[in-house]
């Protein structure tokens, strides 16, 4: 199959490797679309050649089932959870496979390639309606700010920042106007403060030109914020958030890869603040968003500006990740 692979810093190459093989609890998947996510720019930055494939938002077809699996056929239309986790805990016997602490941090990787193995247990059958477009985007783009909110129980109730107006800052924006919060999109890119007040943002803050703890204080009344909702990635979002909230406000931690040295005694004791980290989401909470997408309550793909194909990764990596070209959401189309 082909599959795009990383040769060493920003060198990523479009390559012939051998077809996975599934195991006997696997499937094999005939990749049909595959997102691109700020956490692949790892296949980026890697000091030499690695042999492991990018990408983990994958909806697709089986065409091949191991020998012990029961529930799923060749044939069947899958989203597939990345997160694998040891599959015999019981977190994992109930789809929790986030909490897995066996074997925490491993991914379903391999969304860069035309073909993929999954454990059987990793699918989400698609139901009728529901595209492999919005499969790929399921449980990852919308999945994990759909566990964040569910965690804290948003609600109409809450003012809500949303720190990083990408793909999955965008969907908590969403996600939290369903619920019915008021939502403070930041972001410096004009374009995705745009986007994020079309999805339903009360307003929006460019971090760069305001203050932001004096500007949601000033839109809250003067209390501060319920929730902060981190998406970027970025130190200085922990900074702003934890100034902006309210005392007993939350903060949920989301964004991967951000570096922030944390004053506890001023920022987070004495506000009384609970700090929270989200991590992807459950085989339930994939359920869940896929009826939300059947439902018609939701549409994954709005913030879907470019298709490619996969021999275009390679030329479009960069611009994918500096913003460029208006890029939000990237979909390779297999
Ligand atoms: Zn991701
Ligand atoms: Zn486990």
């Amino acid at each position: 199959m082909k599959a795009i692979k990383p040769f060493g810093p920003r060198n990523l190459k479009m390559v012939e490797v051998s077809d996975p093989e599934p195991a006997s609890d696997e499937v094999l998947i005939k990749i049909k679309a595959s997102g691109i996510c700020g956490s692949d720019m790892w296949v980026w930055r890697v000091d030499e050649a690695v042999d492991e494939i990018g990408g983990h938002e994958i909806g697709g077809k089986i065409i091949e089932v191991g020998s012990d699996v029961k529930n799923l056929e060749v044939g069947d239309r899958v989203a597939v959870n990345n997160v694998v986790g040891c599959g015999s805990c019981k977190y994992c016997r109930t789809g929790r496979f986030v909490l897995c602490s066996s074997r925490p941090g491993s991914d379903v990787n391999g969304g860069f390639g035309e073909l993929v193995t999954a454990p059987a247990r990793n699918c989400l059958p698609l139901k009728e309606g529901v595209s492999y477009e919005d499969g790929a985007l399921i449980f990852d783009n919308w999945g994990t700010p759909y566990a964040a909110l569910e965690r804290v129980g948003a609600s109409e109730k809450d003012d809500i920042i949303v720190f990083g107006c990408g793909p999955i800052g965008l969907a908590a924006v969403a996600l939290a106007r369903r619920r019915n919060a008021f939502v403070i999109g930041v972001d410096p890119v004009p374009e995705r403060r745009q986007e994020a007040l079309k999805a339903g943002a009360g307003t929006v803050l460019d971090p760069r030109e305001v203050d932001i703890e004096k500007q949601v204080k000033e839109i809250t009344g003067g209390r501060g914020a319920d929730i902060a909702v981190e998406c970027s990635g970025k130190g200085v979002s922990y900074e702003n958030g934890f100034k902006a909230l309210r005392v007993k406000g939350t903060f949920i931690a989301v964004g991967e890869n951000a570096r922030y040295e944390l004053k506890p005694s001023q920022l987070l004791i004495r506000k009384n603040l609970n700090l929270i980290g989200s991590w992807y989401s459950t085989m339930r909470e994939g359920l869940e968003v896929q009826d939300l997408i059947k439902a018609e309550k939701i549409d994954p793909t709005r913030f879907v500006t470019h298709r490619i194909d996969l021999e275009d990764v390679p030329d479009l990596f960069e611009d994918i990740f500096n913003y460029n070209q208006g890029i939000i959401k990237v979909l390779i189309k297999m």
